[in-house]
C-alpha cells in the first residue's frame, strides 16, 4: 500500500494517498479523527494504480463532502482499461491463494523445486492472512476524481498553499506531486519508491526528466510513494544515475536495431543494481521482479516511441 501524507490546515485537512484499502482508508480516518475535529476535504491521488486510492470511498462515507483530485490521465486510467485489472484480481485470487497455500504446506515452489527461504516468509504472510486479503480485495472500489489538473492545481488556505504539480511522465502518464513550498516537504508519489522503484509501465527517459525538474525544487523533506521519509536526496541521485544509463543504453539498442529480448539478455547493470539490493537476497527478488526486467522493457517502448497511455481527447477537464 502506497504511503499517505496528511496536512491540517486552520479549517480542513488534505491526505495525499494513503487509502489503498478499505482496512487502510478507515484506519486514516480514525488517526485524522484522533489528530483533529476537522474535516478531510481534499484527497489527492498521486497516480491510478489500486494501491493509492481502492478505499477512498470508505473516507468518503466519513466525510461526505470530500473533494477527490487527480491529474487527467490519472482519472482516465482509473475510469477505464487500466483498471481492469482489479475485477481480473478479485476473481483470480481466490484461486491463486488456494495454490500457495498447498505449495506453502508442501514447501515447493510452482517449477517443483523446494521453497527457497527468501519467499517463504512472503508465503507464509500471504497464507496467515489470506481471509484479510480477500476480504479487503473483493471490498475495494474505484471511486472517480471529481477534480482534474493538467499541469498545476493550488489548493490555497490561510494556514498554507498547497502546490499539486504535474511535471511530466515518469512512473505512470500522470504522476502528480504535492509541494509544500513553505515547509520545503514534497510527496513525490511512485516517481520515488524505496529501497525498491517499481518500473512497470513506466516511462525511463522522462521519467529521468521528471526527477531532474524535481531536484530544482528546494526539498527538505521527501514523502517517497512508497518507504521511509527522506531527509537527502541521495536516493533520487541514485535512481536518476540508473535512469539515465538504461535509457541511454536503450536509446543505442534500439538505434542498431537490437530486440527487447536481446537487449535484455545482454544488459550489464554495471553495479547499479548492487547499490539498490547490497545482494539482499529479498531485495534482489524485488529488485529483479519490479524494476530490473519491467524497466529495460519500458526503457526499448519508449526508445522505439510507443506511446502506452495516450490521453482520450474526449475527456473534460475541470481546473
Ligand atoms: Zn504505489
Amino acid at each position: 500500500m502506497a504511503n499517505g501524507l496528511l496536512i491540517i490546515n486552520d479549517d480542513h485537512v488534505v491526505l495525499v494517498d494513503g487509502c489503498g484499502s478499505p482496512l487502510l482508508a478507515d484506519r486514516v480516518a480514525a488517526e485524522i479523527r484522533a489528530l483533529t475535529s476537522l474535516p478531510l476535504r481534499y484527497l489527492v491521488i498521486t497516480n491510478w494504480h489500486g494501491d493509492h486510492h481502492l478505499g477512498a470511498y470508505r473516507l468518503r462515507a466519513h466525510w461526505p463532502q470530500l473533494e477527490i483530485v487527480s491529474h487527467r490521465y490519472t482519472r482516465e486510467a482509473m475510469d477505464g482499461a487500466p483498471m481492469d485489472y482489479l475485477p481480473r484480481l478479485q476473481a483470480e485470487l481466490p484461486a491463486q491463494l488456494a495454490a500457495l497455500r498447498q505449495l506453502e504446506a508442501a514447501g515447493f515452489s510452482q517449477d517443483g523445486r523446494p521453497l527457497p527461504t527468501v519467499l517463504r516468509s512472503d508465503f507464509e504472510d500471504l497464507v496467515q492472512f489470506d481471509t484479510l486479503i480477500l476480504s479487503e480485495l473483493q471490498a475495494s472500489k474505484v471511486t472517480l476524481p471529481d477534480r482534474m489538473f493538467t499541469d498545476r492545481l493550488t489548493l490555497s488556505s490561510a494556514r498554507r498553499d498547497i502546490e499539486i504539480l504535474y511535471l511530466g511522465r515518469g512512473r505512470t502518464a500522470g504522476d502528480a506531486l504535492v509541494w509544500l513550498p513553505a515547509e520545503g516537504l514534497l510527496a513525490a508519489g511512485d516517481l520515488v519508491a524505496a529501497p525498491t522503484p517499481f518500473a512497470g509501465g513506466s516511462y525511463p527517459r522522462a521519467w529521468l526528466e521528471t526527477l531532474t525538474q524535481m531536484g530544482a525544487l528546494p526539498v527538505r523533506m521527501l514523502v517517497p510513494g512508497h518507504g521511509d521519509v527522506q531527509a537527502d536526496s541521495v536516493y533520487q541521485a541514485q535512481l536518476q544515475a540508473t535512469l539515465a544509463m538504461v535509457a541511454r543504453k536503450a536509446e543505442t539498442a534500439v538505434t542498431s536495431g537490437i530486440t527487447v529480448d536481446k537487449f535484455k539478455a545482454a544488459f550489464d547493470w554495471e553495479g547499479h543494481d548492487f547499490r539498490f539490493h547490497g545482494n539482499d537476497p529479498k531485495l534482489a527478488l524485488r529488485w529483479q521482479q519490479w524494476f530490473a526486467g519491467p524497466v529495460l522493457e519500458a526503457a526499448h517502448d519508449e526508445a522505439r516511441g510507443v506511446d502506452k497511455d495516450p490521453l482520450l481527447a474526449t475527456t473534460t477537464v475541470r481546473q
